[in-house]
Formats: C-alpha cells, sequence, structure tokens
C-alpha cells in the first residue's frame, strides 16, 4: 500500500476497537496506537504513588507534578520508562479510575502530545474517544464504533474471564456504562461522532464481516487494494 493515512478509531467502551484496528494495522501494514493505553498508564502511575485512591479521589496537583517524572511509550506494549505494564493498566482497579484521570486537561495535554509525535509521519491507526474530534481532526479516514452495551459487556466479560480475572458480569456492565456516561460528558475532548466519521455498528457482526466491511471501504473511498 503506497499511500499513508492516518486512520483514526473512536467509540463507546468495549466495542473491540483495538481488535479491529490491530487487524487493520496487520493488513495494511500500518503502526497499531492504542490511546487508551496511555490513559491507563497515567491511571496506574497515579495509583501507585498513591494520588489517586480507592475511591477516585485524585490529588490534581501532587499527580501533576509527579508527571514531569513520567515517561510512557507504545512499543507496541505500554511502558512506564523501561517497565512493560500491559497486563496491569486492564485490571479493574484501573479501569475504574481512568475516565476521572482522563477528563483533566493537564492529563489530556500529556497524551496529546505523545500522540502527536506518533502520528507525524502518517501510517497509523489509533483508537481512543477523540481520535478523529480531536488529536488527529485531519485524519483521512475517521470510523465511529458503537455496539449494543449488553453485547459489549458480555465480550468484556467473556475476555476477562479467559483471561483468569476473577469478576461478575454486573460488574464490567457497570463499569462500560459508567466509562460512557463519563466519556460523553467531560468538558474537554467528549467522546463524539466526528461529522465526517463512518459509523461501524458490529453488534451483529463478526470480526471477519468487520474486516470485509473495512477492505471494501478502503477500496472504494481511496481505491486502495487490500489483500
Ligand atoms: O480504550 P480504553 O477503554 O482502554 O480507554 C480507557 C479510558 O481512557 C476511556 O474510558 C476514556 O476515559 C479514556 N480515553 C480517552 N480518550 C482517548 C482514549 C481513551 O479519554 N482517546
Amino acid at each position: 500500500m503506497s499511500r499513508k493515512i492516518i486512520i483514526a478509531i473512536d467509540g463507546y467502551s468495549s466495542t473491540g476497537k483495538s481488535t479491529f484496528a490491530k487487524l487493520i494495522a496487520s493488513k495494511t501494514g500500518y503502526l497499531h496506537l492504542d490511546s487508551g493505553a496511555v490513559y491507563r498508564a497515567v491511571t496506574l502511575f497515579g495509583i501507585r504513588g498513591g494520588w489517586i485512591d480507592a475511591d477516585n479521589n485524585i490529588d490534581e496537583k501532587s499527580l501533576r507534578a509527579a508527571m514531569r517524572q513520567l515517561r510512557v511509550s507504545l512499543r507496541p506494549d505500554t511502558y512506564i520508562n523501561e517497565e512493560n505494564v500491559e497486563g496491569l493498566i486492564r485490571q479493574m482497579d484501573v479501569s475504574n479510575a481512568v475516565s476521572p484521570v482522563s477528563a483533566l486537561g493537564f492529563v489530556r495535554e500529556f497524551v496529546d502530545r505523545l500522540l502527536r509525535r506518533y502520528g507525524k509521519k502518517g501510517g497509523i491507526v489509533m483508537d481512543g474517544r477523540d481520535i478523529g474530534t480531536n488529536v488527529f481532526p485531519d485524519a483521512q479516514l475517521k470510523i465511529f464504533m458503537t455496539a449494543d452495551d449488553k453485547v459489549r459487556a458480555q465480550r468484556r466479560y467473556d475476555e476477562m474471564v479467559a483471561g483468569g480475572k476473577e469478576v461478575s458480569f454486573e460488574e464490567v456492565m457497570k463499569n462500560i456504562q459508567d466509562r460512557d456516561y463519563k466519556d460523553t460528558h467531560r468538558e474537554i475532548s467528549p467522546l463524539r461522532q466526528a461529522p465526517d466519521a463512518i459509523v461501524l455498528d458490529n453488534t451483529n457482526l463478526t470480526l471477519e464481516q468487520e474486516m470485509d466491511w473495512f477492505t471494501d471501504l478502503m477500496r472504494t473511498k481511496f481505491g486502495i487494494e487490500l489483500k
């Protein structure tokens, strides 16, 4: 594939954005970047440092000061300095605290800076909540993913149980609904469908059907043939 575009994938929690984005990246030869992982890394850093308590109260001043020493990278696993934190950032304590952390302006500035550096040369697939609206408003392709929330909770629950995590379906459902609410209602860069985004509702789609949809889209919209 010769043209190197930016593909922005936004949408609600647990709509399979990362899985879809990873597959797209392997089909196109692009780099996949999971922006949510960076917000999760900042949250883990905050919990470890004691600046976010068990009720998700945030000591903003101390967190902000401590973040001057924080280095996060996507390789593509998520690293804090030289530590691979990919597994730790998917734990429930991080999932429960990440939305209030990601609503803070200084956190968003930190993450935006990092993401834009990665996107400089194009040829990336980035998934998140505000990629098409805020991080890369000029992205050539914007996809907005959605699905029924019960279907989303079931998928996430199955995935966590398969990964050996102890959670209840209700807990997963509540986390998804809470995050959707907080992500769409925050003041800075809320989750919104960009006016030029194409909606992908995967409630009744298999991953294979999603990929067929994507392959068609690349052909019709960009004249790019994928195998
Ligand atoms: O994608 P994931 O569910 O891992 O993202 C975790 C959280 O990070 C989201 O619920 C949201 O609060 C925040 N986020 C964000 N903007 C992004 C990506 C994630 O606010 N671009």
